[in-house]
């Protein structure tokens, strides 16, 4: 349970814009009470307010593989496949204890780097051989215990995976740790469920059928009754090698396949979208889902670029996540977003609206997108939500001066983690003065499981 707090802020990125002086009050369960505009100083001030959005797509163990698959394998052509393999190599020697530790250090910096939330994608769920642990969410558990240590608001999304392929082959021994039956999935779903029930009351819980690779037409309508009212989340539409085997087995591209025979609606995240045509881009935005954009990720796999400026023309959601966590940095998946499209275009202020600077249509989609990803209540500055904030250094030299949106260009495209000063996560105050506030403990934990799985892989 949090204390009542009161925050004071200089200026605040409200539901109807740039307000001064503004004092908003927290209650007891972390939800914002009160936003009072032209208040006089008090409680914890601070210069720019800002509401903090959730990241949405994220698989924490890979966080341990960050910067250790940079050289070229034996391929004429390294690809997405030549880091995939490494990846299950690294598996066979994860452990459940590993994988908490890795879990608590990603949203450490999630939170570290501005956000308040994550949708955790979570497919990591048997021992190496794909025997159950005894507990068949136990790996689920460690999610949770992580976000218990970190405070951040946890959507933990389990995930089906079935098949190595679309002709329904089995699972490669490399992927035997992710499998389900249906029957199987339920059970693990429900002790998921129960995990995260644990949690504060912010946090949820989802469903995410893998892939079209990963799982069948039929498995997509069992995912869909498990969810019920819940958000579905599934990567679609990454490599060119998955468009291609998708249209040779289902007769359609990823896309059309999917908006062609699943009721897609509000309810659904569709994680990268990079390979889509002109007509998919269209109607993926006109669905109302979320469109999960994972930048640095995709970047780092050379998966393409998504079309973003078809996409937000058409008033397309979208939302960022940090997917292999390679890096994470909020800051960094939006200018990434960006500068995508101007390299593409050969243009500037690409993503930009007559009213709006690039940095404010990237922070406020991204705000947005995200609480409807994870059915979060949140995304404003508003009472009745989740007190999911942060808060601007004022002492940043790049901020000096700067008000409205301008801060936001200027945290976006000069910006870094140092411009994050203070991070509520449902009202509860982890990150202040730019550290969260168990970092020691969580750092010596992580560089202890490291040093252990250097050894092996
Ligand atoms: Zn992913």
């Amino acid at each position: 349970m949090n204390k009542e707090q009161i925050i004071w802020a200089r200026q605040a990125l409200l539901p109807d814009g740039w307000a001064n002086d503004v004092c908003v009050t927290l209650d007891a369960q972390g939800r914002i009470a009160t936003v009072t505009p032209q208040s006089a100083p008090q409680g914890h001030r601070v210069d720019t307010l800002l509401p903090a959005p959730v990241n949405l797509h994220s698989h924490a163990f890979q966080r341990a593989m960050a910067g250790m698959t940079e050289a070229r394998g034996p391929d004429p052509r390294d690809t997405f496949w030549t880091w995939r393999r490494l990846m299950f190599r690294f598996l066979e020697h994860l452990t459940p204890d590993h994988a908490r530790a890795i879990a608590a250090m990603v949203q450490m910096e999630m939170l570290e780097a501005g956000y308040a939330a994550i949708a955790e994608f979570h497919y990591l769920h048997h021992q190496p051989d794909g025997t159950p642990y005894d507990d068949l969410a136990e790996m689920a558990q460690g999610h949770c215990a992580a976000a218990e240590e970190t405070g951040i608001g946890l959507t933990l999304l389990p995930v089906l995976y079935r098949y190595g392929g679309l002709d329904r082959r089995a699972l490669a021994p490399g992927q035997r740790r992710f499998g389900n039956g249906l029957d199987q999935f339920s059970a693990l779903f429900d002790g998921a469920a129960k995990a995260v029930a644990g949690l504060g009351s912010d946090s949820g819980i989802g469903v995410a059928p893998h892939s079209l690779r990963a799982v069948q037409p039929e498995d997509l309508a069992f995912c869909m009754e498990l969810a019920g009212d819940r958000v579905i989340h599934m990567h679609l539409a990454e490599q060119d090698a998955e468009v291609t085997e998708v249209e040779a087995a289902l007769g359609a591209r990823p896309v059309t396949w999917l908006l062609d025979n699943a009721p897609v609606s509000e309810r659904w995240c569709l994680i990268h979208c990079t390979q889509m045509t002109p007509d998919e881009t269209l109607r993926l935005a006109r669905s109302g889902a979320v469109a999960g954009l994972c930048p640095i990720t995709e970047a780092s796999l050379g998966d393409g670029i998504f079309d973003g400026a078809r996409y937000l023309a058409q008033g397309g959601r979208f939302g960022v996540g940090s997917d292999s966590n390679i890096r994470i940095s909020l800051v960094e998946e939006l200018r990434g977003f960006e500068y995508s499209q101007r390299l593409r275009d050969r243009g500037r202020a690409v993503l930009a609206t007559p009213t709006h600077s690039t940095g404010r249509v990237l922070w406020d989609g991204a705000v947005a997108g995200g609480a409807q990803a994870a059915a979060r209540e949140t995304g404003a500055i508003a009472p009745g939500l989740w007190a999911d904030m942060l808060a601007l250094d004022s002492q940043q030299p790049d901020l000096e001066g700067r008000c409205g949106d301008m801060t936001l260009d200027t945290l976006v495209f000069a910006g870094d983690h140092r411009a994050i000063g203070h991070v509520w996560a449902a009202g509860r105050h982890v990150v202040k003065d730019g550290a969260h506030v168990n970092r020691d403990r969580i750092i010596a934990q992580f560089r202890h499981v490291q040093h252990q799985l250097q050894a092996v892989v």
